[in-house]
């Protein structure tokens, strides 16, 4: 009887300490050492690299989604009452900045339960290793980028001799598949072309307003110096086909990407700075930015299409 009780008594404390059921965390370890880490947060990067790691302010976009990026690459926080949610990494010598970032804005990285990451390239995947380290979050991915995640390079174009540390995916998300957590879902959209499994990510967002927004986390469809004659992967012209149609029927009027410059970020925010509560909410600026690179896919398929026959 006094065993039961004490059982009880105890089981009582356990709950009053944790009113909200833990999830789970990793308990595979990394594949990336602490020294690998380190390692890559120290190579210097690239003269024309360099510049887009230049560290810059975090901030508030709208609602629950924050910039936590470099000036030239970006990274986004997206935060709920049961845990936070961090899409991409950036480049090794990155993560630091985005751990800084973080902790800036009052979070904290062991609070982000999941990491996502729009496509495998280097400078959008490198920093992950550190940031899965720092957080114990559960890493998710599609998979067709999974193995360059796994494999800690990404195997064709302009970066396949840069490694970078491995991160381990713990789930695998297929297209139109979603991710919950403390009230916010994530819907998938594997948006294929400029990687194989190039993922944009849609979700709802609640305007400084009140009003209702869907923002998009726009995987790039830059062709970026990938070939596409002869092609780079089987399908790679009939995906960036298919993403660019995809992306035609998409709704959303908070348009965030993986580099700034995509998303007018500098203007925005000096707009937002000036006391424009929306200066990111813009119907038009998804629609604008998927012409653009259709257009910039069309000349470039062209292009090497005539240079290679
Ligand atoms: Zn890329």
């Amino acid at each position: 009887m006094l065993f039961r009780t004490l059982a009880l008594a105890l089981t009582f404390v356990a709950a009053c300490a944790a009113p909200t059921a833990p999830l789970p965390r990793n308990a595979a370890p990394p594949l990336a050492t602490e020294a690998q880490i380190l390692a890559a947060e120290q190579q210097p990067l690239s003269s024309d690299w360099r510049e887009w790691n230049n560290p810059t302010a975090p901030f508030n976009i709208i609602g629950n989604i924050h910039y936590v990026g470099a000036e030239g690459i970006s990274a986004f926080l997206i935060t709920t009452p049961d845990g936070h949610i961090l899409l991409d990494g950036a480049f090794a010598q990155t993560a630091p900045q985005i751990i800084a970032n973080v902790e800036r804005l009052g979070f904290h990285m062991r609070d982000v339960r999941y990491l996502l990451n729009s496509h495998a390239h280097v400078d959008h995947a490198a920093g992950l290793a550190r940031l899965q380290l720092a957080s114990g979050a559960q890493m998710v991915a599609s998979e067709a980028d999974r193995g360059a995640l796994e494999a800690g390079r990404f195997p064709y174009g302009p970066s396949e001799d840069l490694t970078f540390p491995p991160i381990r995916v713990d789930r695998v998300i297929a297209d139109n598949e979603t991710l919950t957590l403390g009230g916010v879902t994530l819907t998938a959209l594997v948006t294929p072309g400029h990687t194989p499994g190039c993922t944009s990510w849609l979700m709802d967002v609640t305007g400084a307003d009140g009003a209702a927004h869907r923002a998009l986390f726009h995987c790039s469809a830059t062709v970026a110096g990938q070939s596409l004659a002869p092609p780079a992967y089987p399908n790679i012209v009939s995906d960036f086909e298919s993403t660019f149609a995809r992306l035609r029927t998409i709704q959303a009027d908070v348009l965030l990407t993986n580099h700034p410059g995509f998303m007018d970020l500098e203007q925005r925010r000096a707009r937002q700075a000036a006391g424009d509560a929306n200066a990111f909410v813009d119907p038009h600026a998804l629609p604008a930015l998927n012409a653009r690179l259709e257009a910039a896919f069309r000349e470039e398929l062209a292009r090497q299409r005539a240079a290679h026959n």
